[in-house]
């Protein structure tokens, strides 16, 4: 488990910062209601944005730190383990796709779906974290290992 110091923890917030759920209600905008679940804010909510009032509840907001750390550590394996690149059996890979997978509830987060194919990642079929750069930032997603090495070998 490596430690999170300040920067990272900067790094982690501006990326929770930006991924609020889209059709915010007037409460949220206006920063009186937790972005993501709309519970009204109290002395614990983060402020997520110095552009905008936007908030987050502690509880959101911890959802949201456990999925980005999760993904992380699934993605480190991932990038030293061929057995993993390659789509093979890996306890350690599987593991951690695990507890990542475990916080998609927590961090409200969409049933896992494809990059490539847009379909879900069954709990059988192998696959990666992927990221993707979208206008603004980068995107932390997935993918079925298979759909992934299409493309990187279609490149
Ligand atoms: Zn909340
Ligand atoms: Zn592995
Ligand atoms: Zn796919």
């Amino acid at each position: 488990m490596s430690a999170l110091v300040a920067e990272e923890l900067e790094r982690l917030h501006q990326l929770i910062a930006w991924s609020f759920p889209p059709g915010l209600s007037p409460e949220s905008v206006a920063g009186e209601a937790c972005v993501w679940c709309d519970v009204p804010c109290d002395d614990t909510a983060v402020d997520l944005s110095t552009l905008g009032p936007l908030r987050a509840c502690a509880t959101c907001y911890a959802g949201q730190l456990v999925w980005l750390v999760s993904w992380y550590d699934w993605n480190g394996h991932v990038d030293a383990c061929t057995p993993c690149q390659q789509g093979r059996v890996c306890h350690v890979g599987r593991g951690r796709r695990v507890l990542h997978l475990l916080t998609t509830g927590l961090a409200r987060k969409q049933p896992p779906l494809c990059t490539g194919c847009q379909g879900p990642l069954h709990d059988d079929e192998p696959a990666l974290p992927f990221v993707w750069t979208g206008q603004s930032s980068e995107h932390l997603g997935y993918g079925h290992t298979r759909c992934l090495l299409r493309r990187a070998t279609s490149r």
